[in-house]
C-alpha cells in the first residue's frame, strides 16, 4: 500500500534534501550513526526512528539528520541489490 504524505510533511522534507547532502556520516554500528551538519553533530539511530536532535522524535518526520543516514542506506541497499541481479563486469 503506498504511503502519501501531507502537503505539509512533504514540504517539510523538501526543505531539509539540500542540507542533508551536505552531512558527514559516521557509522558508530549497524543502526546508529554520528551525523555532523556544520554546525551540530547528532546521533540518528534508525532502529528507534531518533536522533539527538528531537526533530525526527517529536514532529515523527525526519530531520536532515536521520534523511541523510537515510539516503546513504539506500545507497547501500541498492548497491547490494545491484550487485546480486547485476555483475558489474563479467571476466
Ligand atoms: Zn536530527
Amino acid at each position: 500500500m503506498p504511503t502519501f504524505l501531507t502537503h505539509d510533511a512533504n514540504a517539510h522534507i523538501k526543505q531539509r534534501i539540500l542540507p542533508s547532502q551536505r552531512c558527514e556520516i559516521h557509522p558508530i554500528d549497524f543502526h546508529r550513526f554520528k551525523v555532523d551538519d556544520k554546525w551540530n553533530e547528532a546521533i540518528v539511530d534508525l532502529e528507534q526512528h531518533s536522533c539527538s536532535c528531537r526533530e525526527w522524535d517529536l514532529d515523527e518526520l525526519p530531520c536532515i539528520h536521520a534523511m541523510a543516514v537515510a539516503r546513504l542506506a539506500y545507497k547501500i541497499e541498492a548497491t547490494f541489490n545491484a550487485t546480486d541481479r547485476e555483475p558489474i563486469w563479467e571476466g
